[in-house]
């Protein structure tokens, strides 16, 4: 009886001890933080050391889900952060992070390009961090170290790569979707989004980009007439699904298996941009942080996919309300610069709380606690983020944490 126990208690002893300072499988895990349209993504290499792009906004909200997330990783510092560009709702949250956990190593574009700080005293602050800790400006084609992982910047300071990626499907090959392309009227986008940092992350075959704010116009000067990234499995929206990003010349010339859209309930899922990522040739899925006003009940993704919802009565006043469809009305055909229709005005005042038990259907109780109407602040209280794990076989899995549904991409054949 001891002989057959005895193993059976090592294998239990062996789970314990790589539950609590390991990480089990060797994947490489991203978790899409919920700050209401900024942008705070935490990736995790299956050695355990942590990369954070962008910190959120400020006030202490988003720093509070990013330690969330950060707990529920298992990791106890931040190993590197890429601040993308200088506007608030990356950079926002910085001071109040850099209060609660260590970050060794900081990634920028260079100073801003911009005259005046979106973040009150966000230079000085900033330049005191730096002098105690790494600091690295990177340039397109730079490698950041990442264990176990392959990351190369493809967008910094206004410039874009010029040379494939090696070794990386379809890079380097002309990209059809530049044919349609035609330029926009940028003059009065912000243009420390025109700077971004954007990334390419690949562990084995999986490969992942993220371009934070970077803009249309540059996507083409990215992406034409030759392709330097290829195809991508994951990509997370540029500039939260707003319509100044996100092009044909860019999604269609990635293909992507999956899009996670890190949009806030007023900020992104433009209906334009909505038909670029639906008409991607071969996309399977569309992730959302939240639910999104623009993209109206024939736009947003099915709310299974959709980590953050509206309270049933501010969503019933949305499906009696749709701002637009997907084949007709004021969104369709829309050309470039053409932006969303307007979202239906919120119920006044607070929303009344979700009865017990959550609203009808969902499969997890909505929290309480929002600000009626998800305003440009959006919600306070719980948030609820979208998982990706990924191996080096190229397949992955992605999880609502709101709802608990997970699906399995598998490797391609
Ligand atoms: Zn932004």
């Amino acid at each position: 009886m001891r002989l057959t126990f005895a193993p059976a208690l090592a294998l239990v002893m062996l789970a314990a001890v790589g539950g609590a300072q390991t990480k089990p499988a060797k994947t490489l895990d991203i978790y899409f933080i919920d700050t209401e349209g900024g942008l705070a993504t935490l990736y995790v290499s299956p050695t355990g050391e942590s990369l954070l792009i962008d910190t959120g906004n400020p006030g202490g909200r988003d720093t509070d889900r990013i330690m969330e997330a950060v707990h529920t990783a298992g990791i106890q510092q931040i190993d590197h952060l890429i601040l993308t560009h200088y506007h608030v709702d990356h950079v926002g949250g910085l001071q109040e992070l850099a209060n609660r956990i260590p970050i060794k190593h900081f990634i920028d574009h260079g100073p801003s390009s911009e005259p005046r700080e979106q973040v009150p005293g966000f230079d000085a602050m900033y330049a005191g961090m730096i002098a105690k800790a790494d600091h690295t400006v990177v340039k397109p084609g730079d490698k950041l170290p990442f264990a176990g992982t392959n990351v190369v910047v493809v967008t910094s300071a206004g410039k874009t790569l010029k040379t494939p990626i090696p070794g990386a499907p379809g890079a380097g090959m002309p990209n059809a979707a530049c044919a349609d392309f035609k330029p926009r009227d940028e003059s009065r986008v912000d243009p420390d989004n025109h700077q971004s940092i954007g990334v390419v992350i690949s562990l084995g075959k999986f490969r992942t980009v993220n371009l934070a704010d970077f803009t249309y116009n540059r996507e083409q000067e990215l992406m034409c007439p030759n392709n330097p990234i290829g195809t991508v499995d994951l990509y997370t929206t540029s500039h939260h699904g707003i319509d100044q990003s996100g092009s044909p010349a860019l999604v269609h010339g990635l293909r992507p298996r999956v899009v996670v859209m890190n949009n806030g309930a007023r900020k992104g899922g433009a209906v334009p941009t909505m038909r670029t990522l639906y008409t991607s040739p071969g996309l399977e899925d569309i992730w959302q942080l939240h639910w999104a006003y623009a993209a109206g009940v024939e736009l947003n993704s099915p709310s299974l996919f959709i980590a953050n919802v509206e309270e049933a009565a501010t969503l019933a006043n949305a499906l009696l309300n749709p701002p637009g469809t997907f084949g007709q009305g004021r969104g369709a055909g829309a050309g470039p610069g053409a932006g969303a229709p307007p979202a239906p005005a919120p119920p006044t005042g607070a929303a009344p709380n979700p009865p017990a038990g959550g609203a009808p259907g969902a499969a997890a109780p909505v929290p309480s606690g929002r600000a009626g109407g998800g305003g440009r602040g959006g919600h306070t209280g719980p948030a609820f983020l979208i998982k990706v794990s990924a191996q080096a076989d190229g397949s992955f899995t992605v999880t609502n944490t709101r709802n608990d549904f997970s699906k399995n991409y598998p490797a391609p054949k």
